[in-house]
C-alpha cells in the first residue's frame, strides 16, 4: 500500500470560500491509504511547495494528491515539487476542485464540499494504481497523413505543407472536395462553395509537399505516435490519368446511365465519367459497379472509342505502405 499525501489548496478564496476545506481535511484523514493530509492557502507558492516536500520526507510519502486548480495551470509545478522531493512525478494526481467544483457550484456549498470529497477520493484511488514511469524519446517521422479530402482535410493539408512538412492525403472518392463542393452559396458571405474550394483544391494538387491519392482507403495502421505505418489500397485505375487527354469521347458512347451522386441523384451520369467539372485530379474514371465492360459480357465501347488508348479493363488494385 502506498503512503499517500493529500494537499487541499484554498487557492485564496477561489476554493475555500465555497468548499469547506477544514471539514474535508477531517473527513479524509482516515481514508484508506492516506498517510498525511493538510490544507493551505496557496500550495503553489514557495512556502506551500516547501510544506509538501517536508511532508514527503517526514511521512515517507510515495505519492501525492493535489486538490487544487486545473492541471493545465499547475501540474508541471507540482511535478517539479515531486522530483525535488525525490519522488517519481507520475505518482502525482491532481484533483481539480476549483474549475470542476468551487467555480461551478458556488451556489451550493454543501454539495460543492461533498463533490470535492468525491473528486479527491477518485484521485486517491487512481494514484493507488499509478506506476512510476520514465520519460523516453523516439525518432519522429515528420510526415503527415490526412484521411479525407473535404474542406477540413484540404485546409489542414495546406497549412501543414506550407510549414514545409510533407503531407500524404488519402481520399476514397475520385476527387477531393467532399460535401462542400456539392453546395451552392455558403453562409455567411453567400460565396459559392466552388469559389472557395477550387482555389484550395488546385493549390493542394500543385503543392510540392503534398501527395494526393484518390480512390484510395487506409487498410491498416500500425505503429505509434510519430511513427505510424499505414497500408493504402487504391482501386484499379481503369482510365490511366497519365494518358487520358480528357477529350470526353468515351462518355458519348457509354450506354449506361447512373444517378449522379454529385447531384444527389437528381441528375444522370455515364459509367465512364468525370466526377464534376472542377474535379481534382481532373480525370475520367470508370464506375466499376455499373460498367458493362467489366461484366462477363463485355461492352468495351469506351475502349474502342478511346484513341489515346487510356482505358485498361485489366488494371488491378494497388496496395502499398506509407
Ligand atoms: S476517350 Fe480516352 S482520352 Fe478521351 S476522355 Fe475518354 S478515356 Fe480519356
Ligand atoms: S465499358 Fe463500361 S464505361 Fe465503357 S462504354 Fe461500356 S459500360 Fe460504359
Amino acid at each position: 500500500m502506498k503512503n499517500i499525501g493529500v494537499f487541499i489548496c484554498h487557492c485564496g478564496v477561489n476554493i475555500a470560500s465555497v468548499v469547506d476545506v477544514e471539514k474535508l481535511t477531517r473527513q479524509l484523514e482516515n481514508y484508506p491509504g492516506v498517510k498525511h493530509i493538510e490544507n493551505y492557502m496557496f500550495f503553489c507558492s514557495d512556502p506551500g511547495q516547501n510544506t509538501i516536500k517536508k511532508a514527503v520526507h517526514e511521512k515517507k510519502l510515495d505519492g501525492i494528491v493535489m486538490a487544487a486548480c486545473s492541471p493545465v495551470l499547475h501540474e508541471s509545478t507540482f511535478q517539479t515539487v515531486m522530483e525535488e522531493a525525490g519522488l517519481n512525478k507520475y505518482q502525482l494526481e491532481i484533483a481539480n476542485i476549483r474549475e470542476q467544483c468551487s467555480w461551478v457550484h458556488s451556489d451550493n456549498k454543501v454539495m460543492a464540499t461533498r463533490k470535492a470529497g468525491l473528486i479527491i477520493q477518485t484521485a486517491i484511488e487512481k494514484l493507488k494504481l499509478n506506476e512510476s514511469l520514465t520519460p523516453t524519446s523516439a525518432p519522429l517521422n515528420k510526415r503527415v497523413m490526412i484521411i479525407g479530402g473535404g474542406i477540413a482535410g484540404i485546409q489542414t493539408a495546406l497549412d501543414i505543407a506550407d510549414g514545409g512538412v510533407d503531407v500524404v492525403m488519402i481520399e476514397k472518392k475520385p476527387s477531393i472536395g467532399g460535401h462542400m463542393i456539392q453546395l451552392s452559396e455558403t453562409f455567411p458571405t453567400l460565396d459559392c462553395s466552388q469559389c472557395i474550394m477550387t482555389p484550395k483544391m488546385v493549390q493542394l494538387s500543385k503543392h510540392p509537399h503534398i501527395t494526393l491519392y484518390v480512390n484510395s482507403e487506409v487498410e491498416a495502421v500500425e505503429g505509434f505516435i510519430g511513427n505510424f505505418k499505414a497500408t493504402i489500397k487504391r482501386k484499379p485505375q481503369l482510365v490511366n490519368p497519365d494518358i487520358c487527354n480528357m477529350c470526353g469521347d468515351c462518355v458519348d458512347v457509354c450506354p449506361v446511365l447512373v444517378p449522379d451522386e454529385q447531384d444527389e441523384g437528381l441528375n444522370w451520369r455515364r459509367a465512364i465519367y468525370m466526377p464534376f467539372p472542377q474535379a481534382i485530379p481532373a480525370t475520367f474514371i470508370i464506375d466499376e459497379e455499373h460498367c458493362l465492360g467489366l461484366a462477363p459480357i463485355a461492352c468495351g465501347k469506351c475502349r474502342e472509342k478511346c484513341e489515346a488508348e487510356a482505358i485498361n479493363y485489366d488494371a488491378c488494385e494497388e496496395i502499398w505502405d506509407e
